[in-house]
């Protein structure tokens, strides 16, 4: 409950702090570390730093898309290639089911301004989510 409160004020202040930026793209440069599962020329998956399930990875694009909301009608096939490596990293980790969530904007909980699915499974998850 704390941590998701910390994580609404993370989320409700990111957009007005947006940086030019993004940690997401300082790890594709590897400017910072991260646990990465996965990597070809058009996406990169690693562990979430803090995960709400055992298994909780996040898919990120290399092109900088902020937002869901930002994607344009051009960034189709690269949506739709996401989804099936998310289907992949996920089918090969979690035969039991999972989850995948894209936050948008400040009241979607959205804190890291580069376009990221979440990848969540390894236990029951409850319907609806906070
Ligand atoms: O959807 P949202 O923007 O809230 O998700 C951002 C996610 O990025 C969080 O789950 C956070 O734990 C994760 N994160 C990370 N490594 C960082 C910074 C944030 O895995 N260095």
């Amino acid at each position: 409950r704390l941590y998701c409160t910390n994580e609404i004020n993370r989320a409700q202040s990111a957009k007005r702090n947006r940086p030019m930026v993004t940690i997401f793209e300082q790890i594709i440069k590897r400017e910072i570390p991260a646990d990465i599962v996965y990597e070809d020329e058009k996406c990169l998956a690693f562990k979430d730093v803090n995960p709400q399930a055992p298994t909780h990875l996040l898919l990120i694009p290399k092109k900088r898309i902020p937002m869901i909301s930002d994607a344009v009608d051009s960034d189709q096939e690269l949506l739709g290639y996401l989804m099936l490596i998310a289907r992949r990293l996920a089918n090969e980790r979690l035969q039991k089911g999972y989850r995948l969530v894209i936050n948008n904007g400040p009241d979607g909980c959205q804190s890291v301004y580069h376009l990221h699915i979440h990848i969540l499974g390894g236990r029951q998850l409850g319907w609806p989510p906070g």
